[in-house]
């Protein structure tokens, strides 16, 4: 745990309520990860899903231990190719590419998996256009994981609105449409799900995806991809027991693909981790504005909000602690609540602890994935993230000001030629 005086040195250097990333930990995790799989099977990729923290500093450090970048938006694609990423080393997924950018992608050899029907147009015009390119693609797939009435899926849907779908024959169509042209081949499949991430459902899909590739691709198969949506370690606060570890996954996974599709030429294994990777290298630290009681009840108001630590507003608690300058600190119940102005606005419920002060320091752990990229700027500023470095920190996002946040290239601060009554 860090004393008060660390934590203030920090906040001073940054004048703000912080994120504070451990490169070390994001270096574990990764080579844990990689490890359970390269031991397993001799061809491994791992592409980082940028969406769940495409902080530069992050993907810097997954990409020089190796990670490829999986994107899916036209400008998390430019993040990558900016951030120096060989484009043969991007995964371009995802349910919006324009045309332009499946052309673009193409042009520089970056793998990008289909996931409509509306995707195929722009693929076909490539390839008539390169003849002499084999033009190489994947399809995201789309099938049912139910069993026994029970759908694994998140939110309990029942129907994934990604890819093509096995069922109604949308897959065999769209493999059809991209024969038309004879130097598009479809190398690969993609079967990336947003499940309650247990391991039986990672042995169902890789052995779906290896009976439609064989059925489908036969020689033309070059990689599966798995996708993401893997367990990291989680914090006690989680409750949660018998959580898959990435040896279980990969044992899992790799055992299946050599069951299904033989010892020998075996495909291209893509993994696209993204939450198990950078959810617990990264701290949130706030300080304590005010303690207050409203009819019994006692609030703690900080300078950060929920939506900077849940802004998918999970039901978990995360893992919290308060530090303190006041010795004599005693224990109590409260809530923790934020900036924003909403009454939904808590951190923490019903909390147990030592009660804070004005200026005290709340950290919460396990704040990486689906946070500084996802919710605010809203009511405030961005909080800056600093990076363990020794005994010292370097800055990896400074606090915004008014003219980054509104810059004055892209907004219109005077309205000229509007009247109150509208434009004449
Ligand atoms: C979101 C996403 C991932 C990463 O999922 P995690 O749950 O963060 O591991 C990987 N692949 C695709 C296509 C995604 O959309």
């Amino acid at each position: 745990m860090y004393s008060y005086e660390q934590l203030a040195a920090w906040r001073e250097r940054c004048q703000s309520s912080f994120f504070l990333l451990d490169p070390d930990r994001l270096r574990d995790n990764y080579e844990r990860f990689f490890r359970a799989f390269s031991s397993r099977y001799e061809k491994v990729s791992v592409g980082y899903s940028y969406k769940t923290n495409y902080l530069p500093y992050v993907c810097q450090c997954l990409h020089r231990m190796g990670a490829r970048a999986e994107v899916v938006s036209r400008l998390e694609y430019d993040l990558a190719l900016k951030l120096g990423v060989e484009p043969t080393a991007i995964i371009f997924n995802g349910p919006l590419k324009t045309a332009e950018d499946i052309r673009l992608a193409l042009e520089l050899g970056s793998l990008v998996n289909l996931d409509s029907l509306s995707e195929i147009a722009p693929v076909l015009a490539y390839a008539r256009q390169h003849p002499e390119q084999t033009v190489r693609v994947g399809l995201r797939v789309n099938f049912d994981l139910t069993r026994g009435g029970v759908s694994p899926l998140q939110n309990g849907y029942q129907v994934s609105r990604f890819g093509f779908c096995v069922e109604n024959g949308s897959f065999a169509q769209a493999l059809e449409c991209l024969a038309a042209v004879p130097n598009v081949r479809v190398t690969g499949l993609h079967g990336h799900f947003s499940t309650n991430r247990s391991v039986g459902v990672y042995r169902q899909i890789a052995r779906k995806l290896c009976r439609l590739a064989k059925a489908h691709l036969g020689e033309q198969l070059e990689f599966l991809d798995i996708g993401g949506g893997f367990y990291g370690e989680l914090p006690a606060t989680f409750g949660m027991v018998g959580v898959p570890s990435f040896d279980d996954y990969a044992s899992a996974i790799t055992s299946t693909l050599k069951e299904e599709l033989g010892e020998s030429s075996l495909p291209l294994l893509i993994l696209e981790p993204g939450i198990s990777l950078v959810a617990d290298a990264v701290e949130f630290i706030c300080q304590v504005v005010d303690v207050k009681e409203n009819r019994g009840e006692r609030f703690v108001l900080v300078d950060g909000s929920v939506h900077n630590i849940k802004p998918t507003m999970h039901a978990h608690q995360l893992p919290a602690s308060v530090v303190t300058r006041n010795r004599k600190a005693w224990e109590g119940t409260y809530h923790v609540v934020g900036y924003t102005c909403m009454e939904k606005d808590y951190l923490l419920q019903g909390f147990h602890g030592i009660v804070p002060e004005p200026g005290d320091f709340l950290v919460f752990g396990h704040t990486g994935a689906y946070t500084l990229v996802f919710n605010p700027p809203f009511i405030r500023e961005r909080p800056p993230v600093l990076v363990k470095a020794g005994r010292d920190v370097v800055v990896a996002r400074r606090k915004e000001t008014l003219a980054e946040f509104l810059p004055e290239s892209l907004y219109e601060f005077s309205i000229p030629g509007w009247q109150a009554g509208g434009y004449a």
